[in-house]
């Protein structure tokens, strides 16, 4: 299963993945970006996040061997 990752090193802040793909993203209590805990993630609604971040900080995690 493919999961999505911000690089918070990066990541600006913008709160537009969280506009663009609220099932997915939501700014956690410290004012970081984190993703929600999902058995499946739609595609399309982490693509558009991944076309507008403006930092470019998500990406699908490559590393499918990994079961979290
Ligand atoms: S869109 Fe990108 S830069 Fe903006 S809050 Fe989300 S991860 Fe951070």
């Amino acid at each position: 299963m493919q999961k999505p990752v911000v690089d918070l090193s990066d990541c600006i802040l913008c709160g537009v993945c969280v506009d663009v793909c609220p099932e997915v993203f939501r700014m956690n209590n410290a004012g970081y970006i984190e993703i929600t805990e999902l058995t499946d993630y739609p595609q399309a609604c982490v693509s558009e996040a991944i076309k507008n971040c403006p930092a470019d900080c998500i990406s699908w995690d490559a590393d499918n061997e990994h079961i979290q």
